[in-house]
């Protein structure tokens, strides 16, 4: 039977309890355990899907087609798990299901309350993910003290009556500032948020203190005596350089056997060492790269760089594969649309345009595309990257008066729109869709297959001839263009099993130019970089060596003058 570890999060929000949760993954896989997460977030809407990318950062898709909070991506990057619906519940998505059960009569007349009605939902729902896992990591969305999270907590407190005490785990996190004035650390946010927790009847096992600086032993005392635990489960989560190494500052400070003596873990290895020189050698790869390159993202919510949380890690995967770091340079493309992009762009080893919806800032991408074409820059397309990579291609190169319908519905060239009818191969059905179809419900959504093109980009990346990569977006690429756009030079380098749904395309003569209609950052991982983020840097990194080949990164720079001084 699995047992279960629930991390909550005391304070304040954004001390990185998704992180924390993850790395707990990563430390107990190195064990040799077989481990999944969920998480359950407070808020009522029934996914993240409607939820706008500037409030709540980027929406994870799962190969099921979930539209689930970023976290879970998080748990896919730091574990060998992939995810599925059953992986992030919302409130709103528990108070669903049981109103679908009072409807439907289950309930057989009862009055349906939050207990036990909601209460055992929630402990449905997390029981769902435990088959043939040793452990399961739950991680409660929002702060102790919230209102919104009371149903999720007593849900977890009944847990420990439910399936056993030695089965069960509660980790909290919690901030410990260190205040300039005073000059010392201060405890009493934690004492008062485990305060918060007992109240509601749970006992915190082990407490995670997100710090800037170590928590000497006094401290670490001070905070164990108030709080009701003993020392060695006070454990230090101090801020480091890169989120890859906190699962090794978590090992230094012995929180993995901690969790492996307090649940009495069967682990076979008893040293997790071995597999942890893989997170040192990520962290080496991060912290000190022998080379680097500038990757231009233009995009439309710059600003807000957790709507590109997958994006950014995958980008970084491609970088530690080729042993590079990877500098962003974040264009804002309405400022294109002003300016041009040779101002933006000319400093780019490689162009990025990602996922997004909506007209605005599509002609400065559209022109971030045709730059990239023209200078024989490398350039990857991701999604609606793609989509404008096809609109470029046939105005520029076709002649066309081309755009997608979402833009222009009467446009005279549709090069993208909605394909009324199509074989769906996940849902083995023909689905059917108009431009007056339900919003969220159009979508495509998960993981679809894709066949390669031998002899393309896509297919000395990938290495073979059929892939599985996940999508989330409405419009695709209209079949009526694929003659004149291939006759000039456009390449289609994957496609649906069938045929009909484009899913990869390519440009001739061009060092190394890609747009795909997936989203390939979902599955890419710091273990396992994805072959088109990892070949996408590579191109970069060898546009710029031929354009520079003396340049080395300003680290090696660094050792070189330190070696002349020495
Ligand atoms: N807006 C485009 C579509 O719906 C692209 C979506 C995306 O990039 N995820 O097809």
């Amino acid at each position: 039977m699995a047992k279960f570890i629930f991390v909550t999060g005391g304070v304040l929000s954004s001390l990185g309890k998704g992180i924390a949760a993850s790395a707990i993954g990563a430390l107990l896989e190195a064990r040799g355990l077989k481990v999944t997460l969920q998480k359950l977030d407070p808020y009522i809407n029934v996914d993240p899907g409607t939820l706008s990318p500037f409030q709540h950062g980027e929406v994870f898709v799962t190969d099921d087609g979930a539209e689930t909070d970023l976290d879970i991506g998080h748990y896919e990057r730091f574990t060998h798990i992939r995810t599925s619906q059953a992986n992030n519940y919302t409130t709103g998505k528990i108070y669903y299901n049981v109103i679908t059960k009072e409807r439907r009569g289950d309930y057989l007349g009862d009055t349906v309350q939050v207990i036990p009605h909601i209460t055992d939902e929630i402990k449905r729902a997390i029981k769902s993910v435990s088959n043939n896992y040793d452990v399961v990591i739950v991680e409660i969305g929002g702060t102790i003290g919230d209102i919104e999270s009371l149903p999720f907590l007593e849900a977890i407190r009944q847990m420990r009556y439910d399936v056993g005490r030695e089965n069960v785990l509660y980790v909290h996190l919690t901030l410990v500032p260190y205040i300039k004035t005073s000059g010392e650390i201060k405890t009493k946010p934690s004492q008062h948020s485990i305060r918060e927790l007992r109240a509601i009847g749970i006992q915190a096992d082990l407490l995670l203190c997100r710090t800037d600086r170590p928590i000497t032993p006094e401290a670490k005392k001070k905070i164990a005596i108030h709080c009701n635990l003993d020392m060695d489960a006070v454990i230090t989560a101090m801020d480091v350089d890169t989120v890859y190494e906190v699962p090794l500052a978590l090992n230094a400070e012995g929180l993995d056997q901690q969790i492996i003596n307090k649940l009495k873990l069967d682990t076979k290895d008893a040293s997790a060492s071995d597999r942890l020189m893989q997170w040192k050698d990520i962290v080496r790869k991060i912290k000190e790269p022998r080379e680097e390159v500038n990757i231009a993202i233009v995009g439309k919510y710059v600003g807000l760089k957790d709507s590109y949380k997958s994006l950014i890690e995958a980008l970084t995967h491609g970088g530690i594969a080729n042993d590079a770091k990877v500098n962003l340079q974040w264009i804002d493309s309405e400022e294109i649309e002003v300016h041009g992009a040779e101002k933006y762009l000319a400093e780019a080893d490689g162009i990025l345009v990602p996922g997004g919806f909506g007209y605005r800032g599509i002609e400065g991408k559209i022109e971030a595309v045709k730059y990239a074409r023209e200078k024989k820059i490398p350039y990857f397309g991701i999604c609606l990257g793609m989509q404008c990579a096809v609109i470029e291609y046939a105005r520029n190169v076709c002649g066309l008066k081309a755009n997608s319908t979402e833009f222009d519905l009467n446009t005279k060239d549709p090069v993208i729109y909605l394909m009324e009818r199509w074989f769906d191969f996940r849902k083995g059905r023909v689905e059917e869709r108009t431009d007056a179809s339900e919003k969220g419900g159009t979508m495509r959504l998960g993981a679809y297959p894709c066949v390669i093109e031998k002899g393309t980009n896509a297919d000395r990346a990938y290495g073979v001839k059929e892939i599985s990569e996940r999508h989330r977006h409405r419009y695709e690429f209209n079949n009526a263009y694929k003659g004149i756009l291939t006759r000039l030079g456009m390449k289609i380098s994957g496609t649906s099993p069938d045929g009909e749904l484009v899913e990869i395309i390519e440009m001739e003569n061009h060092p190394w130019f890609l747009g795909c209609q997936f989203h390939p950052e979902f599955k890419s991982r710091p273990t396992e970089p994805h072959p088109l983020f990892r070949e996408f840097i590579g191109a970069a990194l060898r546009e710029k060596r031929s354009l520079f080949p003396y340049a080395g990164t300003a680290h090696e720079a660094d050792k070189s003058e330190k070696e002349k001084l020495s």
